[in-house]
């Protein structure tokens, strides 16, 4: 019976915040909750709080699509979405939470003849790196897709696809939900409807953070606001080179199972999974304009659709429910930073872009690292704001895929 649900027991506590931290998180979003929980778990730095202007795992983590791959081109982007695709293997037992972690497969088909080259190339890197993947012909991949438009009749046949059979979805409030359970049984403060609005500091080094609440201090301050990123830093007075675009999805009426797999194509452009729920779930691309507003214009989820009905047709008459977007912080090599700044103990891990959920637990792990130590992970360390001055840019424009 539910007659007692009433006393269920919250999920973590209402902190009323302490005067200083060792480290203070900004951003509730998957990304900053799992970077507490790793501080408290692995790197035994338990006075840490998470302060969110809004509730926990509202942004960007409660509005993604939930593709998890690990495929990325460059021997940097592959180690760091690769330590991030070992995380989510265990993550449901670690945390102690299911976070419903799908490995269904994830392809991205290839229409002409450069993508087939481009395909064959990312997949021996990936191999070389140690990521699993494999390229397939139109028909094997007409085989494992059944209701994908495999004809020649199409304006971009399928002539393959790479997929990468451990990639796949996992179920995004769940971790955001589980991150935060785990780090508050921890000892992490969860501090929510608490907005951060300047940074205090010292002698050049950050000493705290001033909310629409009043001063927390800090030793350390992790900034992780997705698309909030570039505004965040004009706070703490520098500018990083990224731009905050609106990203949509949307979801149809709930059908039975039809698509067990994630279908990506870079030429139609969108891409599309189906929830256990029986939705369909698509997205595409980032909508042209700068913005913060969580909305997008008609004529890119038209253009989506069309790209859907192009790759199935056989969805042509499923309903849409609801549609929706976020604000992703894009960097110019389609690449994270994960950086100190000019500011002493302030760190910055943003520029995820369109497709930062998959690296939630890699992101984490190598972010608490880098504030429990004040040194940079390895895996981190190539993702710097420097790598703008210097030139070493790590280009994922390609493997970056549709957005994601
Ligand atoms: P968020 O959840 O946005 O967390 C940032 C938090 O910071 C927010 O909760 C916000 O309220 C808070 N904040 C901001 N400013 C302040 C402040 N001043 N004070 C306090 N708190 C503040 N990625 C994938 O890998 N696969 C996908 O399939 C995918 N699909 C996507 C589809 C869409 C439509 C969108 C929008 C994004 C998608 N992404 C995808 C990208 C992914 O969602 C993000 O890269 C990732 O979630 C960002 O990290 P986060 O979870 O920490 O961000």
């Amino acid at each position: 019976s539910f007659s007692h649900h009433e006393n269920w027991q919250r999920m973590w506590r209402n902190p009323t915040p302490k005067p200083v931290y060792d480290v203070v998180i900004v951003g509730g979003g998957g990304h900053g909750l799992a970077t507490a929980y790793y501080l408290a778990k692995e790197f035994g730095v338990k006075n840490v709080a998470v302060v969110e202007k809004g509730w926990l795992g509202g942004g960007n983590t409660a509005r993604n699509t939930t593709i998890v791959r690990s495929n990325y081109l460059w021997d940097e982007s592959a180690q760091l979405y690769e330590h991030a695709m070992k995380l989510w293997e265990g993550l449901s037992q670690d945390i102690n939470y299911n976070v419903m972690f799908s490995q269904r497969g994830v392809y991205n088909l290839c229409h002409t003849l450069q993508d087939m080259r481009d395909a064959e190339r990312r997949v021996s890197a990936n191999r070389l790196n140690g990521v699993d993947g494999e390229l397939l012909d139109a028909k094997q991949v007409a085989e494992e897709i059944p209701y994908l438009d495999c004809s020649k009749n199409t304006r971009y046949p399928v002539m393959g696809s790479t997929v990468q059979r451990r990639g796949g979805v996992a179920r995004h409030d769940a971790v955001a939900w589980g991150y935060a359970r785990a780090a508050d049984a921890l000892g992490v403060d969860l501090i929510q409807n608490t907005e951060v609005i300047g940074f205090r500091k010292q002698n050049g080094a950050v000493i705290g953070v001033e909310t629409n609440k009043g001063f927390i201090g800090a030793k350390r301050v992790g900034v992780v606001t997705a698309g909030n990123s570039g505004h965040m830093a004009g706070l703490a007075g520098f500018r990083l080179p990224l731009e905050s675009h609106p990203l949509q999805a949307l979801v149809s009426e709930p059908i039975k199972p039809i698509i067990d797999s994630v279908i990506m194509s870079n030429a139609v452009h969108g891409y599309i999974s189906q929830s256990d729920k029986g939705d369909l779930v698509i997205g595409a691309g980032i909508d042209g304009y700068n913005g913060y507003g969580q909305r997008g214009s008609y004529h890119t989820i038209e253009h989506t659709l069309q790209a859907i009905v192009e790759m199935f047709p056989v969805l042509s008459r499923v309903r849409m429910n609801r549609q929706w977007g976020g604000i992703v912080d894009t960097s110019p090599d389609a690449c994270p930073i994960i950086s100190k700044t000019p500011v002493d103990n302030l760190f910055f891990n943003c520029g995820w872009g369109t497709g930062g959920f998959k690296a939630t637990p890699g992101s984490g792990h190598v972010f608490a690292a880098s504030l429990a130590k004040g040194e940079m992970h390895p895996l981190a360390k190539p993702f710097s704001i420097d790598r703008f001055h210097t030139g070493a840019v790590i280009d994922e424009h390609g493997a970056a895929a549709v957005a994601h």
